[in-house]
């Protein structure tokens, strides 16, 4: 079903990240922008190689994958897409789009991520053509400040003002970086991130070296 009853344009959430590991953040952000946004469904999608990073510096897709898996199960409107996991080379987000664009014609799409992912969006790959497909919504930490990025959007990119949304989430107090150096020095990371996610990175033997 394409329209609600009131023959709006359903939406729908893609929620881009690394997820080295998923946490409780991540979460958060997703239910909140779902219901600060009415999207109907927010699609996780983890990054397969991102182009931002030293490959080796980041887990398997495969595993950071199995994580999200483990940790959506429970909420019937988060989903979960292997797109960038599967696919060959780096993982442009340009790419990931057009095909969502293709697979959900009807939906306006809400592209959710960090704010300072957000921050570099004006050097991703096709920044322009990213912009005329979707909206963004940046999940902020507390306390950051946007007035900079804004005053940037505002002087160099004003067509693009009223596709970028902000969404203050205290829960993103919480970040991987913290999660994966508790690990490395065995402090505890339990109540950070769902169980079975813990669970998996002790079988696992993640984090544990550098
Ligand atoms: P990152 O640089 O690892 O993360 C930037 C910040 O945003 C971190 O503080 C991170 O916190 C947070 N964050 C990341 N994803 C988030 C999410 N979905 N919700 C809330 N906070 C989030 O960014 P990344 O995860 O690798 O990339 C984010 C998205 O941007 C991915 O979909 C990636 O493919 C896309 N991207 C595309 C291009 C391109 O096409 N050229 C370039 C860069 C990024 P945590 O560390 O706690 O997650």
């Amino acid at each position: 079903m394409s329209k609600d009853p009131e023959g709006k344009r359903n939406r729908l959430g893609i929620m881009g990240g690394t997820f080295d590991p998923i946490h409780y953040g991540h979460l958060v952000a997703a239910e909140m922008a779902r219901c600060e946004f009415d999207l109907s469904t927010v699609l996780f999608i983890p990054s397969g190689t991102p182009p931002h990073k030293n490959s080796q510096d980041v887990s398997a897709a495969d595993l950071r994958y199995e994580m999200v898996a483990l940790a959506i199960k429970d909420n019937p409107a988060f989903d979960l897409s292997a797109l960038e996991v599967e696919r060959k080379g780096l993982s442009y987000t340009v790419e990931t789009l057009r095909i969502l664009r293709r697979t959900w014609p009807e939906h306006e799409l809400y592209f959710i991520t960090g704010t300072d992912a957000l921050l570099e969006i004006f050097s991703w790959r096709e920044a322009e053509e990213i912009l005329t497909m979707i909206q963004f919504i940046g999940a902020a930490r507390p306390g950051f400040d946007a007035s900079d990025f804004l005053l940037k959007v505002e002087q160099e990119h004003p067509e693009t003002q009223e596709k970028i949304h902000y969404l203050e989430v205290p829960a993103l107090a919480i970040s991987s970086t913290d999660i994966r150096l508790r690990v490395r020095h065995g402090q505890p990371i339990r109540y950070l991130l769902p169980e079975p996610v813990r669970i998996f990175i002790q079988q696992h033997g993640l984090y544990v070296t550098e």
